[in-house]
């Protein structure tokens, strides 16, 4: 079969870490140009803006966002107006609207939008999926705290407006949640730390409600000093399930389950590759609309000023 011809759009930390290793490995994609205001790579031809690389390159069937999140609507309708398949970045967008524009135009123009989480791609997810299905959800406890400064040195995006702050990371605690759970959750608190100087949250609280009633408590925190820590419990009528290592270990009442290797990036490609084949969208917005209830509803704390 023959490949399908991508290019990368914002090369950045993320796509190099992993977007170029995996569609370099992947047998259903080839890199054939990538886009980006700053950035090149010596290997395919590159340019400032997709805009000039779709003049210059021709028969680019798919395209995948790895830009931040502000500049990713316009992109990504542009490369969707031309019939190309697109895979965004999580989060899918600055805004819901933007995302749910983004799908319907995907409908007209019968292109394949991926609106990728790639943490529900590592490898304790579906089987906590499994096993969680038909349980009773007594309680789930979610931590997921890192160092800001070590994870995304010099990314000043992060604290603008439709940057996320602390949600950046914690998006991706939300959808293995989304994921692993099977009904809806729906907020009923949060608060949010805003550092002085910055117009997105550092630290957050969150508690949801799912929909028989336990509570999920979520914490979030982006100044956590050491190792990170990005962990999920959930408290069942059959026991306590415990994912660690954002989904890269699970364990039942604190034995290990043995997992299948991790494959995020790589299974997040073959997914998009299904996608395209098939002709199919997968856009879920779980995760973001619970962002944006946050947002909407969160509680605001000043805190001191975030100096990188
Ligand atoms: P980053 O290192 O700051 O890279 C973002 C890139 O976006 C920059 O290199 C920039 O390219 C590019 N860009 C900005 N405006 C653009 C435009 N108009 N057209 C094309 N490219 C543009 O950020 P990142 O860490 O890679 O994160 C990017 C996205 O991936 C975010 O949504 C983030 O949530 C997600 N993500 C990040 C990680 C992670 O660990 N870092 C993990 C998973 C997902 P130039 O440098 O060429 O200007």
């Amino acid at each position: 079969m023959a490949k399908i011809r991508i290019a990368l759009v914002g090369l950045g930390k993320i796509a190099r870490d992993q977007h170029l290793p995996a569609i370099a490995a992947s047998d259903a994609f080839e890199l054939v140009g990538v886009a980006s205001p700053h950035n090149r790579l010596d290997s395919v031809p590159s340019f400032t803006d997709l805009e000039s690389l779709l003049q210059a390159v021709p028969d680019i069937a798919a395209v995948s966002l790895c830009t931040t999140p502000q500049v990713r609507y316009d992109i990504a309708r542009l490369a969707l107006e031309r019939g190309l398949h697109v895979l965004l970045e999580k989060p899918p967008g600055a805004t819901i609207s933007e995302v749910v524009a983004l799908a319907t135009l995907a409908g007209k123009t019968n292109a394949t939008l991926f609106a990728s989480w790639h943490s529900r791609h590592a490898p304790a997810v579906e089987p906590a999926r499994a096993w969680l299905a038909g349980r009773d959800i007594r309680g789930v406890t979610v931590n997921w705290k890192e160092d800001v400064r070590v994870w995304h040195p010099g990314q000043t995006w992060i604290w603008q407006a439709g940057g996320l702050g602390v949600f950046d990371p914690g998006i991706n605690a939300l959808s293995i949640l989304t994921r692993i759970l099977s009904g809806p959750l729906v907020l009923k608190t949060a608060a949010l730390r805003y550092p002085r100087n910055c117009q997105t949250p550092i630290a957050a609280q969150l508690l949801f409600a799912g929909g028989n009633g336990a509570i999920t408590r979520t914490e979030l925190d982006f100044l956590y000093p050491g190792p990170p820590c990005w962990d999920i419990d959930v408290d069942t009528d059959a026991g306590r399930l415990s994912l660690s290592k954002g989904g890269g270990e699970m364990r039942l009442d604190g034995k290990p389950v043995s997992l299948p290797p991790a494959m995020e990036y790589p299974g997040l490609y073959a997914h998009f590759a299904d996608l395209v084949r098939g002709r199919c969208s997968d856009v879920d917005l779980a995760p973001l609309q619970l962002v944006a209830d946050a947002f909407l509803c969160g509680q605001r704390v000043e805190v001191d000023a975030f100096i990188e």
